[in-house]
Protein backbone atom coordinates (compact mmCIF):
# COMPACT_ATOMS: atom_id res chain seq x y z
CA UNK A 1 0.00 0.00 0.00
CA UNK A 2 1.27 3.51 -0.91
CA UNK A 3 2.36 5.54 2.14
CA UNK A 4 3.25 9.18 2.40
CA UNK A 5 7.44 8.99 3.38
CA UNK A 6 7.98 11.79 5.77
CA UNK A 7 6.82 11.78 9.46
CA UNK A 8 7.59 14.73 11.26
CA UNK A 9 10.03 13.70 14.28
CA UNK A 10 10.36 16.98 15.22
CA UNK A 11 14.00 16.44 14.74
CA UNK A 12 16.54 16.39 11.11
CA UNK A 13 20.30 15.53 11.93
CA UNK A 14 22.47 17.16 9.56
CA UNK A 15 25.11 14.39 8.02
CA UNK A 16 27.53 13.54 4.63
CA UNK A 17 27.07 9.80 3.66
CA UNK A 18 30.45 10.51 1.27
CA UNK A 19 33.55 11.97 2.89
CA UNK A 20 37.33 10.49 2.81
CA UNK A 21 39.87 10.58 5.62
CA UNK A 22 43.91 9.62 5.39
CA UNK A 23 42.57 6.01 5.42
CA UNK A 24 42.81 5.54 2.32
CA UNK A 25 43.42 9.19 -0.54
CA UNK A 26 41.60 11.82 2.23
CA UNK A 27 43.61 14.57 3.66
CA UNK A 28 42.50 14.24 7.11
CA UNK A 29 42.05 11.67 9.95
CA UNK A 30 39.18 10.89 10.79
CA UNK A 31 39.27 13.50 14.37
CA UNK A 32 40.20 16.28 12.35
CA UNK A 33 37.12 15.55 9.92
CA UNK A 34 34.82 14.97 12.90
CA UNK A 35 35.87 18.43 14.46
CA UNK A 36 35.89 20.38 11.02
CA UNK A 37 32.47 18.98 10.56
CA UNK A 38 30.82 19.63 13.64
CA UNK A 39 32.10 23.09 14.06
CA UNK A 40 30.03 23.68 10.72
CA UNK A 41 26.95 21.74 12.82
CA UNK A 42 27.30 18.96 11.30
CA UNK A 43 25.73 15.76 13.53
CA UNK A 44 27.29 12.62 11.87
CA UNK A 45 29.56 11.97 8.90
CA UNK A 46 30.29 8.15 7.01
CA UNK A 47 33.33 6.97 6.68
CA UNK A 48 33.92 6.32 2.85
CA UNK A 49 36.92 5.67 2.18
CA UNK A 50 38.20 3.79 -1.19
CA UNK A 51 37.86 -0.29 -0.53
CA UNK A 52 38.50 0.51 3.12
CA UNK A 53 35.32 -1.08 5.04
CA UNK A 54 34.73 0.51 8.18
CA UNK A 55 33.77 -0.14 11.51
CA UNK A 56 33.01 2.62 13.83
CA UNK A 57 31.55 0.76 16.46
CA UNK A 58 34.89 -0.99 17.28
CA UNK A 59 36.52 2.88 17.42
CA UNK A 60 36.84 4.01 20.83
CA UNK A 61 38.06 7.32 20.19
CA UNK A 62 35.72 10.12 21.33
CA UNK A 63 34.34 12.23 18.44
CA UNK A 64 32.17 15.17 18.45
CA UNK A 65 29.83 14.03 16.23
CA UNK A 66 28.46 10.11 15.12
CA UNK A 67 30.34 7.99 12.03
CA UNK A 68 28.44 5.85 10.26
CA UNK A 69 30.01 3.13 8.42
CA UNK A 70 30.50 2.69 4.39
CA UNK A 71 32.97 1.99 1.80
CA UNK A 72 33.64 3.06 -1.71
CA UNK A 73 34.17 0.73 -3.97
CA UNK A 74 34.85 0.81 -8.16
CA UNK A 75 35.59 -0.93 -10.91
CA UNK A 76 34.23 -2.65 -13.97
CA UNK A 77 31.38 -4.36 -14.45
CA UNK A 78 30.71 -7.48 -16.51
CA UNK A 79 29.52 -5.66 -19.86
CA UNK A 80 32.73 -2.73 -19.21
CA UNK A 81 30.97 -0.08 -17.65
CA UNK A 82 32.67 1.70 -14.95
CA UNK A 83 31.11 2.21 -12.02
CA UNK A 84 32.00 4.44 -8.41
CA UNK A 85 29.71 3.07 -5.90
CA UNK A 86 29.36 4.04 -2.23
CA UNK A 87 28.05 1.45 0.16
CA UNK A 88 26.60 2.65 3.29
CA UNK A 89 26.90 -0.12 6.24
CA UNK A 90 29.38 -2.38 8.04
CA UNK A 91 30.95 -5.02 6.07
CA UNK A 92 33.18 -7.78 6.03
CA UNK A 93 35.69 -9.34 3.96
CA UNK A 94 35.47 -6.73 1.01
CA UNK A 95 38.76 -6.98 -1.10
CA UNK A 96 40.02 -5.12 -4.55
CA UNK A 97 41.20 -8.42 -5.45
CA UNK A 98 37.58 -9.86 -5.24
CA UNK A 99 37.03 -7.21 -7.80
CA UNK A 100 33.70 -5.17 -8.33
CA UNK A 101 30.97 -7.21 -8.86
CA UNK A 102 31.82 -9.62 -6.32
CA UNK A 103 31.85 -6.99 -3.80
CA UNK A 104 29.11 -5.06 -4.81
CA UNK A 105 27.40 -8.92 -4.52
CA UNK A 106 28.29 -9.21 -1.05
CA UNK A 107 27.68 -5.78 -0.15
CA UNK A 108 23.83 -6.60 -1.07
CA UNK A 109 24.25 -9.74 0.45
CA UNK A 110 25.56 -8.02 3.99
CA UNK A 111 22.62 -5.62 3.84
CA UNK A 112 23.99 -2.85 2.66
CA UNK A 113 22.94 0.21 0.53
CA UNK A 114 24.04 0.82 -2.80
CA UNK A 115 24.64 3.98 -3.91
CA UNK A 116 25.75 5.07 -7.35
CA UNK A 117 28.07 7.69 -6.95
CA UNK A 118 28.94 10.64 -9.54
CA UNK A 119 27.16 9.15 -12.40
CA UNK A 120 27.90 12.43 -14.63
CA UNK A 121 31.18 12.46 -13.32
CA UNK A 122 32.35 8.61 -14.50
CA UNK A 123 30.22 9.29 -17.29
CA UNK A 124 27.72 6.60 -16.85
CA UNK A 125 25.54 5.56 -19.56
CA UNK A 126 21.71 5.44 -18.59
CA UNK A 127 21.67 1.54 -19.04
CA UNK A 128 24.78 1.20 -16.76
CA UNK A 129 23.15 3.52 -14.30
CA UNK A 130 19.93 1.11 -14.12
CA UNK A 131 21.55 -1.94 -14.30
CA UNK A 132 22.68 -2.75 -10.93
CA UNK A 133 19.67 -2.28 -9.35
CA UNK A 134 21.14 0.60 -7.52
CA UNK A 135 19.09 1.76 -4.00
CA UNK A 136 20.18 5.51 -4.56
CA UNK A 137 21.88 7.85 -6.33
CA UNK A 138 24.25 10.99 -5.78
CA UNK A 139 21.91 14.03 -7.48
CA UNK A 140 25.32 15.82 -6.73
CA UNK A 141 28.51 15.58 -5.82
CA UNK A 142 30.27 18.51 -4.82
CA UNK A 143 33.83 17.70 -5.28
CA UNK A 144 33.14 16.96 -8.98
CA UNK A 145 31.49 20.52 -9.16
CA UNK A 146 34.95 21.52 -8.58
CA UNK A 147 36.95 19.02 -10.65
CA UNK A 148 35.24 19.31 -13.51
CA UNK A 149 31.66 20.91 -12.96
CA UNK A 150 30.05 16.87 -13.37
CA UNK A 151 27.96 17.57 -10.14
CA UNK A 152 24.75 17.23 -11.43
CA UNK A 153 23.05 13.80 -12.02
CA UNK A 154 19.23 14.65 -11.74
CA UNK A 155 18.51 13.18 -15.28
CA UNK A 156 20.02 9.90 -13.80
CA UNK A 157 18.04 9.88 -10.49
CA UNK A 158 14.76 10.50 -12.11
CA UNK A 159 14.88 7.62 -15.32
CA UNK A 160 15.85 5.34 -11.93
CA UNK A 161 13.16 6.64 -10.45
CA UNK A 162 10.75 6.03 -13.50
CA UNK A 163 11.72 2.31 -13.03
CA UNK A 164 12.04 2.37 -8.99
CA UNK A 165 10.01 5.13 -7.01
CA UNK A 166 12.13 4.29 -3.72
CA UNK A 167 15.23 5.29 -5.35
CA UNK A 168 17.08 7.73 -2.95
CA UNK A 169 18.91 10.84 -4.46
CA UNK A 170 21.70 11.70 -1.94
CA UNK A 171 23.63 15.00 -2.05
CA UNK A 172 27.00 14.87 -1.11
CA UNK A 173 30.12 16.65 -0.32
CA UNK A 174 33.05 13.72 -1.38
CA UNK A 175 35.41 15.83 0.18
CA UNK A 176 38.98 14.75 0.16
CA UNK A 177 40.61 17.83 1.71
CA UNK A 178 44.13 17.31 0.57
CA UNK A 179 46.63 20.51 0.21
CA UNK A 180 45.41 21.37 -3.67
CA UNK A 181 41.73 20.67 -2.33
CA UNK A 182 39.97 22.45 0.17
CA UNK A 183 36.52 21.49 -1.03
CA UNK A 184 33.72 20.74 1.15
CA UNK A 185 30.25 21.57 3.01
CA UNK A 186 28.61 22.35 -0.51
CA UNK A 187 25.92 19.29 -0.47
CA UNK A 188 24.82 17.58 2.60
CA UNK A 189 21.45 15.41 4.22
CA UNK A 190 19.20 16.08 6.51
CA UNK A 191 17.64 12.66 8.19
CA UNK A 192 14.63 12.89 10.09
CA UNK A 193 14.67 10.27 13.08
CA UNK A 194 14.27 9.50 16.71
CA UNK A 195 17.34 9.77 17.79
CA UNK A 196 21.23 10.47 17.16
CA UNK A 197 22.19 6.66 17.05
CA UNK A 198 23.82 4.59 14.20
CA UNK A 199 20.97 2.44 13.98
CA UNK A 200 18.43 5.30 14.29
CA UNK A 201 19.97 7.59 11.27
CA UNK A 202 20.92 4.08 8.93
CA UNK A 203 17.24 2.82 9.15
CA UNK A 204 15.94 6.50 8.68
CA UNK A 205 18.42 6.48 5.39
CA UNK A 206 16.87 3.30 4.58
CA UNK A 207 13.48 4.08 4.78
CA UNK A 208 14.35 7.79 2.53
CA UNK A 209 13.48 9.78 5.48
CA UNK A 210 15.64 12.34 4.35
CA UNK A 211 16.29 15.38 2.12
CA UNK A 212 19.26 16.25 0.17
CA UNK A 213 20.60 20.03 0.08
CA UNK A 214 23.44 22.14 -1.43
CA UNK A 215 21.56 25.18 0.83
CA UNK A 216 17.84 25.32 1.60
CA UNK A 217 16.15 24.08 4.43
CA UNK A 218 12.64 22.18 4.35
CA UNK A 219 11.13 22.57 7.66
CA UNK A 220 8.40 20.43 7.18
CA UNK A 221 7.21 17.95 5.00
CA UNK A 222 3.39 16.65 5.37
CA UNK A 223 -0.31 15.27 3.63
CA UNK A 224 -3.02 17.17 5.19
CA UNK A 225 -6.47 16.56 3.53
CA UNK A 226 -4.92 14.92 0.38
CA UNK A 227 -2.41 17.95 0.04
CA UNK A 228 0.81 18.02 0.77
CA UNK A 229 2.20 20.76 2.94
CA UNK A 230 5.62 21.94 3.21
CA UNK A 231 7.55 24.67 4.62
CA UNK A 232 11.10 26.05 4.00
CA UNK A 233 13.51 28.76 4.33
CA UNK A 234 13.19 31.65 2.49
CA UNK A 235 13.91 30.26 -1.31
CA UNK A 236 12.82 31.29 -4.67
CA UNK A 237 10.62 28.78 -5.90
CA UNK A 238 9.21 25.09 -4.72
CA UNK A 239 8.67 22.53 -7.27
CA UNK A 240 6.45 19.29 -7.24
CA UNK A 241 8.50 17.09 -9.95
CA UNK A 242 7.11 13.82 -11.54
CA UNK A 243 8.03 12.00 -14.50
CA UNK A 244 9.09 13.49 -17.86
CA UNK A 245 7.48 16.88 -18.22
CA UNK A 246 5.22 16.71 -14.63
CA UNK A 247 5.61 18.96 -12.31
CA UNK A 248 4.04 22.12 -10.52
CA UNK A 249 5.26 25.04 -9.00
CA UNK A 250 5.44 28.03 -6.92
CA UNK A 251 7.23 30.92 -6.62
CA UNK A 252 7.50 34.21 -8.43
CA UNK A 253 9.42 35.84 -11.45
CA UNK A 254 10.25 39.14 -9.52
CA UNK A 255 12.80 37.54 -7.42
CA UNK A 256 10.40 37.60 -4.07
CA UNK A 257 10.91 34.53 -1.77
CA UNK A 258 8.04 32.31 -0.25
CA UNK A 259 8.81 29.86 2.23
CA UNK A 260 5.39 27.82 2.01
CA UNK A 261 3.43 26.03 -0.85
CA UNK A 262 0.83 23.49 -1.02
CA UNK A 263 -0.24 20.87 -3.09
CA UNK A 264 -2.79 18.88 -4.25
CA UNK A 265 -1.35 14.99 -4.72
CA UNK A 266 -1.51 14.07 -8.63
CA UNK A 267 -3.10 10.38 -9.15
CA UNK A 268 -0.75 9.79 -12.08
CA UNK A 269 1.93 10.11 -11.83
CA UNK A 270 4.54 7.30 -11.09
CA UNK A 271 6.90 9.11 -8.69
CA UNK A 272 6.65 12.72 -7.14
CA UNK A 273 9.04 14.60 -5.21
CA UNK A 274 9.43 18.34 -3.82
CA UNK A 275 12.48 20.48 -5.31
CA UNK A 276 13.38 24.10 -3.88
CA UNK A 277 15.72 26.89 -5.37
CA UNK A 278 17.01 29.50 -3.65
CA UNK A 279 17.82 32.75 -4.69
CA UNK A 280 22.08 31.62 -5.60
CA UNK A 281 20.58 28.65 -7.94
CA UNK A 282 20.97 26.22 -4.53
CA UNK A 283 18.99 23.49 -4.30
CA UNK A 284 17.33 20.93 -2.17
CA UNK A 285 15.37 17.64 -2.41
CA UNK A 286 13.23 15.49 -1.17
CA UNK A 287 12.88 11.72 -1.73
CA UNK A 288 10.00 10.38 -3.44
CA UNK A 289 7.36 11.33 -1.51
CA UNK A 290 5.03 7.93 -1.37
CA UNK A 291 6.92 4.56 -0.81
CA UNK A 292 5.14 1.43 -1.36
CA UNK A 293 7.75 -0.93 0.79
CA UNK A 294 7.36 -0.41 4.71
ZN1 LIG B 1 34.22 8.26 -6.38
ZN1 LIG C 1 34.61 9.40 -3.07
Amino acid sequence: MQQFRYNDTGQWFKGNLHIHSTLSDGGRTLPELAKLYADAGYDFLTRMDHWVASDAAADTTSYPLLWLDGAELDGHDYAGGYYHVVCLGHFEGISPEMGFVAAIESVRRQGGLLILAHPAWCGNSMDEALRWQFHGVEVYNHICHWLNGKSDSRAYWNAMLLRNSDTLGIGADDAHLRANNQVWNGAWVHVSAPELTREAIMDAIRRGRFYSSQGPDFKSIELVDGHIEVQTSPVRWIRLVGPNMHGRREGRLDSTSIDQASFSVPTTWEYLYLEIEDENGRRAWTNSLFTYSD
